[in-house]
């Protein structure tokens, strides 16, 4: 079995607007340990979403390939992706996503209703992660209920829920102010040495560079840098 997590060759991504083709990534070639922690790095509009959505199975490369845990999912149908997506990859986003009518318990369980899980134990497993998180008490609230922080640890439970291999979070702590950035980054640090986890995290905030143990760096859809922390926190 691979070593890699991830690995791409030559990937690339050409959107097309109004007509023009516009190469969004260029060549991009990363690979990615079981286990590891890798900051995404580089200015906005450098690519860094498009090629996570890519990672995740969200999008497709135009051209290149992409090993996920060592099978080709380059060219995979919708129906596959989502399938991949359930089973192998969590997701966390910047202003998380969560559905607005459902409660915290609701939004934890549904990617298990989506894997086939029955109700009951759903949500005694949306429960559990809930608690894990430090929710146990928040259970029956929406999201409108929640602080941005706490919205974000369901969606950090949520991602869980299906016990995936690899995290992908764009930005995760970009809506929120420092203190409560710093709980949600400890928070998935502590998961990550938990759970045997590979994180993927995009980012801007140099404190949440710092704990990586690789930085990778894009600009204008190209990997101009990579280097490996010093000291890492986990
Ligand atoms: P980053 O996350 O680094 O800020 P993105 O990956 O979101 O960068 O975007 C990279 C470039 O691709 C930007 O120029 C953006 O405008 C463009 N882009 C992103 N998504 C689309 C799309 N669906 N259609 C056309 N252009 C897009
Ligand atoms: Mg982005």
């Amino acid at each position: 079995m691979s070593r890699f997590v991830v690995r791409t060759e030559k990937l690339s991504k050409v959107y097309h607007e109004g007509g023009a083709p516009l190469p969004v990534l260029i060549d991009v070639d990363v690979a990615i340990e079981f286990g590891e922690i890798v900051a995404l790095r580089g200015p906005s509009g450098s690519g860094k979403s498009t090629l996570l959505n890519i990672l995740g199975c969200l999008d497709r490369p135009t051209r290149g390939r992409y090993w996920l845990g060592g099978r080709d999912v380059s060219s995979l149908d919708r129906t596959a992706q989502a399938w991949v997506r359930l089973h192998y990859i969590g997701f966390v986003f910047q202003t998380f996503h969560l559905i607005a009518h459902s409660t915290a318990l609701e939004n934890v369980a549904l990617p298990l209703h989506y894997a086939g899980v029955p109700r009951e134990p759903a949500h005694a497993q949306a429960r559990a992660l809930l608690e894990r998180v430090g929710l146990g008490e928040r259970l029956d609230h929406r999201p409108n209920q929640l602080s941005g922080g706490q919205r974000q640890r369901v969606a950090v439970a949520r991602a869980l829920a299906c016990k995936p291999r690899l995290i992908l979070a764009d930005e995760p702590t970009g809506a929120l102010d420092t203190r409560t950035g710093q709980e949600i980054l400890g928070l998935l640090l502590e998961l990550h040495a938990e759970e045997k986890l590979t994180l993927v995290l995009v980012t801007h905030d140099p404190a949440v560079a710092a704990v990586a143990h690789r930085q990778i760096e894009i600009r204008d859809g190209r990997v101009v840098r990579e280097s490996r922390s010093d000291a890492p926190a986990a």
